[in-house]
């Protein structure tokens, strides 16, 4: 049985005997293959760390990080969010006891992101600010209030987000030809490129895959080299222009001969439609990971192989899948009204 990733993971992680573990037995999420990459005569793989137990990766870091700060015997945490760290911090906080302090951006983070933080307790700040001016008040107010940042930035969050490298190469027995990630903040590519490094030291796999890092193209700092002032796009956990680890993501593209890639809103939406067609719904920021593989493909500069991760679930953001549908219309109840309805729609295969 699974036993969360600390558990699973302990000789790789900042834990020690005496750390306190707060779980939710996150980690240990589905690796599938899809049909994808047929199109383009390559294999796509995803990640589902939509299944998460707050539906997003953060939970990979947030165990650590939360599990480390009660050990330090802190007194609350505090976080800047485009909406799902703040839903994962919430919840551990919670589970852990602690006070947590959400500073979001007044604008732009979806509904479902802010009902998780309220349901958990947080104390939850709209600041009118973008969310780059948030981080930057949560920083000073953590050292200004003793309360410990949760954000990418801490060190332990980037630790429990590598085990998403360890458990592809457990399940594949070695590392993948290459990982798609979206890229925000940039505190996942950077854990992701760490955990493989961690596993080639340590013997596990003999091969590092190539890292590629997805942004859309209204803020995509780390693909034009400077940071963007007004980042615009659909996918709001990856509207950043200055993004905090911006060195990390950068080295493990250069390291690991990879690139980054900008993709637009629409490619984001149509793989979002692509991976609901596999059968998995994902939040439009979770699809920039397909997208900017889909678009490598056309360009035939794809590799045979690429995992990518899918980051956070589709019903953290409805509101973008509803902008686009029309809600169906109702029937009377009888056979006749539901043929007719039926003969209107082209079966699936
Ligand atoms: C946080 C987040 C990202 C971006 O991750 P970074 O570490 O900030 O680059 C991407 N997708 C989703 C769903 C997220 O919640």
């Amino acid at each position: 049985m699974w036993r969360g990733l600390i558990e699973e993971y302990r000789p790789f992680l900042p834990v020690e005997h005496a750390t306190p573990v707060i779980t939710m037995l996150e980690g240990g999420t589905p690796l599938l293959p899809s049909r994808l990459g047929t199109p383009y005569g390559i294999r796509i793989g995803v990640k589902y760390d939509a299944a998460n137990p707050t539906g997003s990766f953060k939970d990979r870091g947030m165990t650590v990080a939360v599990s480390k700060a009660l050990e330090a015997k802190a007194s609350g945490i505090i976080c800047a969010s485009t909406g799902n760290t703040a839903a994962s911090a919430a919840a551990y906080a919670a589970r852990a006891g602690f006070r947590c302090v959400v500073l979001l951006p007044a604008r732009g983070v979806a509904t479902s992101k802010l009902v998780q933080s309220l349901a958990s307790g947080a104390l939850i700040i709209p600041i009118r600010a973008p969310f780059d001016r948030v981080l930057r008040l949560a920083r000073q107010a953590a050292t200004r209030f003793g309360l410990t940042l949760v954000n990418s930035v801490n060190p332990h969050r980037l630790a429990g987000q590598k085990t998403v490298a360890f458990e592809i190469c457990d399940v594949l027995g070695r590392a993948p030809e290459a990982l798609a990630v979206p890229v925000g903040n940039a505190g996942n590519i950077t854990a992701c490129w760490l955990g493989f490094k961690d596993y080639r030291s340590a013997g596990r796999i003999d091969r590092l895959p190539r890292m590629i890092g997805v942004q859309a193209a209204g803020a995509a700092p780390l693909v034009r080299g400077r940071p963007v002032s007004q980042p615009r796009t659909v996918a709001s956990a990856i509207r950043i222009g200055r993004p905090a680890t911006w060195e990390g993501a950068v080295q493990a593209i250069a390291e690991s001969g990879g690139q980054f890639v900008a993709v637009s809103d629409d490619e984001i939406l149509q793989a979002q439609v692509a991976l609901a067609g596999e059968g998995l719904f994902v939040e439009p920021a979770s699809a920039a990971s397909v997208a900017g593989t889909f678009k490598l493909a056309r360009e035939g500069a794809a590799p045979s192989e690429v995992i990518c991760i899918l980051t956070g679930h589709g019903l953290k953001d409805p509101e973008v899948v509803l902008a686009r549908a029309t809600a169906p219309r109702s029937i009377p109840p009888t056979l006749d009204a539901l043929a007719s309805r039926l003969s209107g729609t082209p079966s699936r295969r």
